[in-house]
């Protein structure tokens, strides 16, 4: 018997799954409560590490398609220090596909493909039924019946009640986003700061990083601890007032650094927010959870990358495997678990590194994980 199988949550863990079962030709639908495809600005992009999201991809099939859109020179990495002065300026060799980036978009579009989406279908609760199969809540108040449910729902999952009762937690730190626009065009000695990839620098216990993504369009990233309320005297939405506050924060730092500030469109606040690191549950038949759902931890470039792996193994165990879904599905967790712990270690003391009271601690880690 085909087993009936819902994803909830179309970003890249959903995806990748649901876009491997596909490639085995089982059939499964994707629940995801955004009305539709493009209805939000997809965010930054993304650095997927060829043991990790192009290992997922070439499981999908997709690998080629990924090394015609991805961007190999946009691994490149410079590092100032706040007065400006260049400390590293790091340029991958022109054959270098370790780690090249990708448009959200673009990886979402790649993954899309013949996929059958459900837009604006937001689940509100899962709740299995023992032998009879998990049933699924939707906001516009119907309900399904399934045999295994797939929360890829995101940090603030709501699959996850189902299985785990853990809630992510601030970690303490803050991003606010900006972007700039034809970047080359319109702001040419900001372009030639960032380069072909990012640009960072790091103060005491903040950063400001910025990254290009295709088309001119950069985003920029003031990075800082702080206490979740740091901006309850501000209007989020007023634009100048967010700037002014950010300039206040980073003052002192060379002019050209601050432009990125200065000529940033409106400000995203992104404060950090993570799973314990090690986070698992007692398993629970008919549901299982995948991606920052199972395991959200601070965004130093694993997050996305494990999501897709993990996406593309459970979906390829379930077409292969003669066995037991239920087994199938307890085997990959106990996998997932060891793997993203070990992230979960990684990020999060990386995190302490990037932004922290030691600027010399950042360009420790990437003295260590950089190929000189
Ligand atoms: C600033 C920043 C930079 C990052 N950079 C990188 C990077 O370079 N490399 C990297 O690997 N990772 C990076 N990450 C982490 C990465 O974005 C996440 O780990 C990744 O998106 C997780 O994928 P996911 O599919 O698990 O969840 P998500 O991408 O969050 O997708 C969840 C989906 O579920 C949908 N959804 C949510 N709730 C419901 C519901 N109730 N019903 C139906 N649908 C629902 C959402 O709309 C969304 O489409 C970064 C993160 C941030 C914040």
């Amino acid at each position: 018997m085909r087993h009936r199988i819902a994803v909830v949550g179309s970003g890249p863990a959903g995806l990748t799954f649901a876009r491997v079962l596909h490639r085995h030709g089982h059939p499964v639908t994707v629940f995801e409560r955004d009305p539709a495809r493009d209805a939000r600005p997809p965010g930054g992009t993304l650095d997927l590490h060829e043991g990790l999201g192009q290992r997922a991809l070439d499981k999908a099939g997709l690998l080629a398609e990924f090394q015609a859109l991805s961007r190999p020179e946009g691994q490149a990495m410079r590092i100032l220090d706040t007065d400006g002065t260049v400390l590293r300026d790091w340029r991958p060799r022109p054959d270098d596909r370790a780690n090249p980036e990708i448009d959200r978009r673009q990886l979402r579009d790649l993954l899309l493909g013949p996929l059958d989406v459900r837009w604006g279908r937001g689940v509100t609760e899962v709740v299995p039924q023992s032998r009879d199969g998990v049933l699924v809540h939707f906001a516009d108040g119907r309900q399904e019946t399934f045999d295994l449910v797939i929360g890829a729902d995101g940090a603030w999952s709501r699959v996850r009640p189902a299985v785990s009762s853990a809630a992510p937690q601030y970690a303490g730190v803050t991003f606010v986003e900006s972007s700039l626009d034809d970047v080359d065009a319109r702001h040419p000695d900001l372009a030639r700061l960032i380069g072909d990839g990012s640009v960072a620098v790091y103060g005491v216990n903040r950063a400001l990083v910025a990254q290009r993504n295709s088309g001119g369009h950069v985003k920029v990233y003031a990075q800082f601890r702080a206490p979740l309320d740091w901006d309850t005297h501000l209007d989020r939405a007023d634009v100048e007032a967010v700037r002014s506050s950010l300039l206040a924060l980073f003052d002192g730092w060379a002019a050209p650094v601050l432009d990125l500030l200065r000529h940033g469109s409106a400000f995203v606040h992104r404060p950090l927010y993570v799973l314990p690191v090690s986070h698992t549950w007692t398993h629970v038949l008919g549901v299982t959870l995948l991606g920052d759902a199972a395991h959200l931890m601070p965004p130093l470039g694993a997050g996305a990358n494990l999501a897709m792996l993990e996406g593309a193994e459970l979906a390829e165990s379930i077409a292969t495997a003669p066995g037991d879904l239920d087994e199938v599905v307890r085997a990959f967790e106990e996998q997932m678990w060891a793997r993203a712990g070990r992230w979960a270690k990684i990020t999060t003391a990386g995190l302490e590194r990037l932004v922290s009271p030691d600027p010399a601690e950042a360009l420790a880690l990437f003295d260590q994980v950089q190929p000189s």
